[in-house]
């Protein structure tokens, strides 16, 4: 590419809202084959509500409420504000927790008022040997939804299937139609429930799922996605998508995401709408096209 051609196409990717921070992703851009997407914050708003709570094993939500509430207001993950949020609706939440433990991908634990609390993935509850009963088919059901079973235990002993659910942003189907117009094949890699982020990506006429993906393996995925010829665009808002942005051929961050992900990728989207990763490729390609 001619330094002309890429400051004219760098130009008008701007005014559309995409900052290239390095010249040269505007070439390799227009060579990708797979638009590869984090789910969370990045095809949905990131802000999951609490749609189902189904109790078990006599649990009452008075009970209940309070205890993972307790736990939650110690997390950080979007997941956590939605169930803190309904228990703080439902009444107040004691404030003494402690032993407070954040497995990464599993989900949290801790004592409140001492019982112990246990709260999130099916195979946070494998780990610790929680009988899960009929659970998995209430989950599995919710799943096929689309929306994120959790679980809770309290002193070892299963209490509830609660679900969440995180609004699709609106520019994302039409996002994803221009990107299977221009011939790329779109994945979704997330650390999500597998049947849930299946359900998404049906909706969404998504190629290929990779589901399930502790924080540390997105760059696994990445590598798996480039076998053959694939060359990979990612894209993430999170601080566990920056490996995984450096890693793709091109890292494209959202702008309203994390500072960590910013700084590892090499285009920026400055709104959290994907119809910027088409206006992305869209430039790459036209500039790209005038210099042959
Ligand atoms: P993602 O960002 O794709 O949701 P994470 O690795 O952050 O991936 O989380 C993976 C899974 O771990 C979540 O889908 C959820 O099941 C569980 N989890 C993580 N943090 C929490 C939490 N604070 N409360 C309940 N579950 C959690
Ligand atoms: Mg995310």
């Amino acid at each position: 590419a001619t330094p002309t051609s890429i400051m004219v196409g760098t130009g008008r990717a701007a005014q559309l809202g995409v900052l290239f921070r390095q010249g040269d992703a505007l070439q390799s851009l227009q060579g990708v084959t797979t638009v590869a997407l984090d789910k969370t914050g990045t095809l949905t708003k990131g802000t999951p509500e609490l749609t189902d709570l189904v109790l078990m094993n006599d649990m009452t939500e008075e009970r209940l409420l309070p205890l993972i509430g307790a736990v939650e207001a110690r997390s950080e993950h979007p997941i956590a504000q939605a169930i803190l949020r309904r228990a703080e609706a439902a009444g107040p939440v004691p404030r003494e927790v402690s032993d407070f433990q954040s497995h990464t991908g599993y989900g949290v634990s801790a004592l409140v008022a001492g019982r112990r609390v246990t709260l999130g993935a099916d195979r946070l509850m494998t780990r610790e040997g929680i009988d899960m009963g009929n659970a998995q088919r209430i989950s599995a059901d919710l799943a096929k939804a689309g929306k994120t079973p959790l679980f809770a235990a309290i002193d070892g002993r299963l209490a509830a299937v609660i679900a969440v659910a995180d609004p699709i942003k609106p520019g994302t189907p039409e996002a994803i139609a221009r990107l299977h117009d221009l011939n790329l094949e779109v994945a979704m890699i997330t650390g999500d429930n597998r049947g849930t982020a299946e359900a998404i990506a049906a909706q969404l006429g998504i190629d290929r799922v990779v589901a399930e993906v502790l924080p540390d393996g997105k760059v696994a995925a990445i590598d798996d996605l480039r076998k053959g010829d694939n060359r990979i665009a990612y894209v993430g808002d999170g601080i566990n998508d920056a490996p995984a942005l450096a890693q793709a051929d091109v890292g494209l961050a959202i702008g309203t995401g994390t500072d960590v992900a910013i700084e590892a990728a090499d285009v920026v989207l400055m709104s959290g709408d994907l119809r910027g990763v088409v206006n992305a490729i869209d430039v790459s390609q036209r500039s790209m096209a005038n210099i042959r």
